[in-house]
């Protein structure tokens, strides 16, 4: 727990922030306090809510120089408890939502911390633009915390990850500066890239109040499809034809197993199985292109040879946006699907693709042996090597039970996915839950550069204190 804030300090902070730009009401307070799986509550003196970047800057200019901790908060949808005080200022973009310019001849929005990912795409699309970063959280996350986290999503594979769709950001740096770093370049070599630094800092180097994000034209032939399969090795051997088939067109390719569709199917009211009979593994696969009837074509030609040669054991292709958005809907519900299932392990991780059958196979054998029993489900973004790999308690089992050997049963996945070349955190960052799992799995030359980084831009470490090295 941090140390208490002095009394002082929140009357200086009440009155730079003024009416409605504070709280202290537990009610109000109540939502931001609690992450989304229920795993994290928290406590704080004050919920700060700055309507510009000038109060941004007045809330840290003051807690740095009095030496107070400060946790940004956006949408709240966060999963590794980063963004939940545990006695700090709670700083929340709620009331940053401008959108401050959007041009279709630069292919740029430039949006406010607190504009939520749904909104950037309805903005962008009136200009006939979109912006490919797509979470199932979209609806609720912020700019300033897909830029903070580095979000990755479904659309990785063609567009890279929140790192590769920023042009510039604005930011408040721990000493109370603002940085006006909003350039809208597609190239600006000059030295050390400070925007590298804030996206993925997870709220330690500064609070995001800004970004210019990169536009792209909207494409319209689309094609989505689950597709069933033996395996995950044969998954995979569909990943490389669908990229030769489709080139850079293959925006999505999406693994799930039959348990975690079984899960969505009982949990999550309105879901169809996507084909007549069960089978063991299944792919979403979408493929866009700006070229009329290409995706559709380049979706069937993969399709009818993988049936061909016996890799594909049944498919189906949305015929409507209804049906892709019914398709989509089994894969978004994965994790609100076992949800009701009990007390579960996650992992986020990453390995080369390559390596994913291994992986699965690996970590399942070893996972089963711990806890006889456990329902295993692994699902995500196979087309990035990165897989949601949750072990979720045995069928009537007890949750405290389970809890209490996470530590144990995660560490021997995370020591699999090391040994595989992989990471132990693929999207969802290190936040309070995973910072000291990843020192031991980084080196002590870089653990000691990082913490160099940090001590160089907030020497009193006020920004999120509780996270990273
Ligand atoms: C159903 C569901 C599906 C999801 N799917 C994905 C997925 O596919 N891919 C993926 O990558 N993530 C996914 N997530 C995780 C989550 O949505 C992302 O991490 C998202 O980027 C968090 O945005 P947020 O605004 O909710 O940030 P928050 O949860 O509020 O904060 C997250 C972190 O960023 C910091 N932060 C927030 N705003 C700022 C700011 N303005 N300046 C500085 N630091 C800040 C916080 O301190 C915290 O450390 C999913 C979550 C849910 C609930």
């Amino acid at each position: 727990m941090t140390k208490p804030v002095p009394a002082d300090v929140l009357s200086r902070l009440k009155s730079v922030l003024g009416e409605g730009g504070w709280s202290q009401d537990p009610d109000r307070l109540a939502p931001k306090l609690l992450e989304w799986r229920d795993r994290w509550t928290g406590t704080t003196p004050l919920l700060a809510l700055p309507k510009t970047t000038a109060e941004v800057a007045a809330v840290v200019g003051i807690c740095a120089e009095a030496g107070v901790a400060i946790t940004p908060q956006g949408g709240n949808t966060g999963l590794v408890g980063g963004q939940i005080p545990q006695g700090e200022i709670l700083l929340s973009t709620e009331r940053l939502r401008a959108i401050r310019d959007l041009d279709a001849f630069d292919d740029v929005i430039v949006a406010e911390a607190g504009v939520t990912l749904a909104a950037v795409h309805e903005a962008v699309a009136t200009v006939g633009r979109r912006f490919p970063l797509g979470l199932a959280s979209e609806g609720t996350a912020t700019v300033g915390g897909v830029v903070s986290t580095n979000a990755g999503g479904t659309q990785v594979l063609r567009y890279g990850t929140t790192r590769d769709l920023v042009l510039g950001l604005e930011a408040v740096l721990p000493n109370g500066e603002v940085w006006n770093g909003l350039k809208r370049l597609r190239k600006d070599n000059t030295g050390y890239d400070l925007k590298q630094l804030l996206i993925g800092g997870e709220g330690t180097l500064g609070v995001v109040t800004a970004a210019s994000l990169k536009l792209f034209p909207v494409l319209v032939s689309r094609a989505t499809a689950i597709a069933a399969v033996d395996s995950p090795e044969v998954a995979i051997q569909m990943l490389a034809r669908a990229k030769d088939t489709a080139g850079g067109a293959v925006e999505a390719f999406e693994l799930m197993g039959r348990r975690g569709i079984e899960f969505v199917l009982k949990n999550i009211t309105g879901q169809r199985d996507p084909l007549p009979q069960a089978h063991p593994w299944y792919v979403l696969v979408e493929i866009a292109s700006g070229e009329p009837g290409a995706a559709e074509a380049a979706m069937e030609r993969l399709l009818s040879k993988g049936l061909e040669d016996g890799l594909v054991r049944d498919a189906v292709v949305a015929q409507t946006d209804a049906q892709a958005k019914a398709l989509w809907s089994i894969r978004e519900n994965q994790s609100p699907g076992q949800k009701p299932e009990g007390a579960t392990w996650k992992h986020d991780i990453s390995v080369p693709v390559s390596q994913v059958a291994r992986f699965i196979a690996e970590a399942s054998a070893a996972m089963e042996a711990f806890v006889p029993g456990c329902r295993i489900t692994a699902f995500g973004h196979v087309g990035d090597g990165n897989i949601h790999y949750d072990v979720i308690r045995p069928h009537g089992g007890d949750n405290a039970e389970h809890s209490a050997k996470r530590d144990q049963g995660s560490r021997m996945v995370h020591d699999i996915v090391a040994r595989l070349g992989g990471s132990i955190s693929a999207e969802h960052g290190l936040g309070a839950m995973k910072t000291e799992e990843a020192r031991r799995y980084k080196s002590p030359v870089e653990v000691a550069a990082l913490e160099a980084i940090r001590q160089s831009l907030d020497p009193k470490r006020i920004m999120n204190p509780r996270v990273f090295f």
